[in-house]
């Protein structure tokens, strides 16, 4: 089997909630508790769950913007946390971020072609200027923004929501990455312009063989781009498996929630309702044995008090619940 280009193995990354005093014990938030996974080259794998679930968490530990409690990230076979200062940047070069907000991403002072051009420049590639003007305006053109040359002398207020989203994949594909981690994408776009960036991001995957791992609170936009998805919930991945799998035939009570949670567009069609009791607990609080048994419309007594970790149930189709691991 190929060495998978991302692995993450029980990651574990704990936050401070407070301070710590004589009386209590330090409370502390586990944004991520425990999570495994693997990304091929060119593979596109989905992240779904609420906000709070330890989705950005997830894509800034891997990119090393957060440090990990403990868990191991290995990039193309190579534990990173073992690589040097110098190993560890030409690592994360191949790795590169799309923020959810680009309306926030962007310096309203540059001009397009500049803010293209800044990782070059961070990174001292390409140090000829006429190399590095060409490789900005082959990066705008591979986002779309084309004529680049008229994109290039524009500002960021001079653009819209989307084109501005554009420009923010243009300065991560100008380092010509093997892995982008799209932290929600199309979440502050208008409806009208999310079906373009995810086409958009399915197009450089088929183009460059990119692999991306893209986070969203939606199923079916998941299950629209993705090969793979991965739902998850307090920090913990509930079910992994085959996009069309997951969508079509969930596995785990709180899948089968957010699949119910998907509008459909014939109005005959009727999905079953699953209503979720409660709020999502406190990330501080995560309940004793299943952390999803508060709101579980199928929890048992055995749920309160054991753990389910991921289990296969089908090939390449897994979930975190007790009642699979007894079939
Ligand atoms: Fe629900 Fe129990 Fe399965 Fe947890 S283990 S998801 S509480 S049925």
């Amino acid at each position: 089997m190929n060495t998978p280009l991302l692995e993450v193995r029980a990651l574990h990354k704990h936050f401070a909630a407070g301070p710590a005093a004589w009386f209590q014990p330090q409370p502390v938030v586990r944004a991520l508790d425990g999570v495994s996974l693997q990304l091929q080259r060119g593979e596109v794998l989905a992240l779904v769950g609420e906000s709070g679930c330890g989705k950005s968490t997830l894509a800034l530990t891997i990119t090393g913007l957060e440090a990990a409690t403990h868990g191991t990230i290995l990039f193309a076979g190579e534990e990173m946390q073992r690589s040097n200062k110098a190993r560890l940047r030409a690592l994360r070069r191949q790795m590169q971020m799309i923020f959810q907000d680009p309306y926030e991403s962007l310096n309203p002072l540059m001009r397009v072609a500049e803010i293209v051009e800044e990782p070059l420049l961070v990174h001292s590639i390409e140090p000829a200027p006429a190399a590095r003007r060409a490789r900005v305006l082959r990066a705008l053109e591979d986002a779309g923004l084309k004529p680049a040359q008229e994109f290039a002398a524009r500002l960021p207020h001079e653009l819209s929501g989307g084109q501005r989203q554009r420009v923010v994949i243009a300065s991560a594909l100008v380092l010509q990455p093997a892995l982008l981690l799209a932290d929600e994408p199309v979440s502050m776009l208008d409806v009208s312009i999310r079906a373009e960036i995810l086409n958009l991001l399915a197009a450089l995957r088929a183009q460059h063989s990119i692999a991306v791992l893209f986070s969203t609170h939606g199923l079916s936009s998941a299950a629209a781009l993705a090969d793979r998805v991965a739902v998850m919930y307090l920090g913990r991945i509930v079910e992994l498996g085959p996009a069309a799998q997951v969508l079509h035939n969930p596995l785990h009570p709180y899948t089968r929630a957010l699949q119910a949670a998907v509008p459909v567009a014939n109005p005959r069609q009727r999905h079953r309702r699953v209503v979720l009791q409660g709020e999502t607990p406190n990330p501080a609080q995560i309940p004793a044995g299943c952390r999803f048994h508060p709101r579980c419309p199928l929890a048992e007594a055995q749920c309160k008090a054991n753990d389910p970790q991921l289990h296969t149930v089908a090939a390449g189709h897994s979930a975190a619940c007790l009642l699979h691991e007894q079939k």
